[in-house]
């Protein structure tokens, strides 16, 4: 029996803040209270002047593994992802191969098992020849839901999914459409699990597509129309089967409000948007460059003020990273070209807790970061607040402390990020997985111990 004791820090639970001492044994909470007898055996933490708050969950994250070691592996995924208070990464399934099937889901369970600083769950992905069967087998292995990005082909050679509008190339098998999501709603929705979808329709994006030389192109080329028609149509589609859909990286008033229109008509729905929506608007790239270039693009200031009050008004229950690193060779092409993603597990949870303060409720950032994701990741009986019986994935920050962003602080491969040079009140001091030390003094401790989690029943 190992025994752990976190003492005298501001432990942020599910009743809200208080002063509480936080008791583990073999991993998991047993007790949350001030003051009461120190068991002898206890490894003693302190953590006075200190928050106590619940490992992230970060619901979207790309490890590049296996398929592009150069750009991210999981070591060092999950590196960074501990580094900043992240104790679970839900890895998308755009890897190659891609997670279209059981037997690729377990290769890189085991592949991820062997390198995971953190504990790791598995997207599994929806192709447009997606059998039932093959479905099922995917959420018997552990998925904790399917992603579908429409518009996005695959490539049967390469066992991968492309952004490819052209059409015609016999190797690309047609991208998902709504006559997908609909034929697999229903059995999705009877397996319990949650549908992500990339909400950007294709057919919006066409008829907008011009070459980018300036931010503004890209803007255009990109207009919150496509978020306004994939979201209302798949909540459509959703709402018909009972399904729950998952609307990943939320960038826009309109997508935000076509996905409040869905969840007034009945639909269920989960928003989730991301720090670099949060924290930056079209004037950024100025400064930032195509390390801000992303799909969806980060939008304008209103666009970023609409997403901030309704993630402060529990609308939007989920802060994602979209964490998508690649080279810097990649990043440094001219904007048409540049490579689209940025890194950002690191920086999500002192991100959040920055703007929760700025909001006057620090206790949001827990709430979008960890307690939302764990629901959507059906890991809410486990993960995701502080109390007995809960694993004891515990983040220990210092709120005077100092975090920033700049590229030697990172410990992703790709080390440049939408949010260089921001600098967010808070730092990282200690992390704990299952009540063992990943990180203590903001630096990393000891081996690879993160285990594939595997969901109980969305509802
Ligand atoms: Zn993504």
């Amino acid at each position: 029996m190992t025994e752990l004791l976190i003492r005298g820090g501001t432990v942020h639970g599910p009743d809200g803040p208080r002063e509480a001492d936080v008791h583990v044994t073999d991993g998991v909470i047993t007790r949350v209270e001030a003051g009461g007898p120190i068991p002898e055996s206890a490894a003693l933490i302190d953590a006075h002047g200190m928050y106590v708050l619940p490992g992230a969950i970060d619901v979207h994250v790309h490890s590049r593994d296996p398929g592009f070691p150069d750009k991210e592996d999981f070591g060092t995924l999950t590196w960074a992802a501990a580094m900043g208070g992240v104790t679970t990464v839900i890895d998308m399934p755009n890897t190659v191969p891609a997670v279209d099937s059981a037997g690729v889901l377990e290769a890189k369970a085991a592949l991820a098992h062997a390198k995971a600083r953190v504990d790791f769950g598995l997207w599994g992905l929806i192709r447009s020849s997606s059998t039932p069967d093959q479905l099922e087998a995917l959420a018997a292995a552990g998925v904790i839901g399917f992603k579908a990005y429409l518009g996005y082909a695959f490539s049967l050679s390469r066992k991968q999914v492309l952004y490819s509008p052209e059409v015609g190339d016999p190797d690309l098998e047609a991208p998902p459409d709504y006559g997908t999501l609909a034929r697999v709603a229903p059995l999705i929705a009877e397996l319990g699990l949650p549908l992500a979808i990339h909400a950007e329709d294709p057919t919006v994006l066409s008829a907008f597509r011009r070459p980018l030389e300036t931010y503004s192109d890209l803007l255009e080329s990109r207009p919150a129309e496509a978020e306004v028609v994939a979201i209302s149509a798949a909540a459509a589609i959703a709402k018909d089967s009972g399904l729950h859909l998952h609307v990943a990286h939320l960038s826009s008033a309109l997508g935000l409000r076509a996905a409040e229109d869905a969840i007034k008509s009945g639909a269920s729905l989960t928003l989730e948007t991301c720090p670099q929506y949060l924290w930056l608007t079209e004037k950024d790239y100025e400064l930032v460059g195509t390390s801000m270039k992303m799909f969806p693009p980060v939008r304008t200031a209103a666009d970023r003020d609409a997403l901030i009050e309704a993630a402060a008004n529990g609308v939007i229950r989920i802060v994602a990273t979209d964490h998508a690193p690649h080279t810097d060779e990649e990043k440094s092409l001219a904007l048409e070209d540049a490579a689209s993603g940025s890194p950002g597990v690191q920086t999500l949870y002192v991100s959040c807790l920055e703007l929760a303060r700025r909001l006057g409720d620090e206790s949001l950032a827990a709430r979008w970061v960890s307690e939302g994701p764990a629901a959507l990741a059906g890991l809410q009986e486990t993960k995701g607040a502080i109390a007995p019986g809960f694993d004891a994935d515990l983040v220990v920050v210092d709120p005077k402390g100092t975090t920033r962003v700049t590229p030697s602080l990172m410990k992703s491969r790709q080390r440049h990020g939408a949010l260089d040079g921001k600098e967010f009140g808070f730092a990282v001091r200690d992390v704990f997985l299952r009540g063992q030390a990943v990180v203590r003094e903001g630096n990393r401790v000891g081996r690879p111990g993160g285990r594939m989690v595997r969901p109980s029943r969305f509802r």
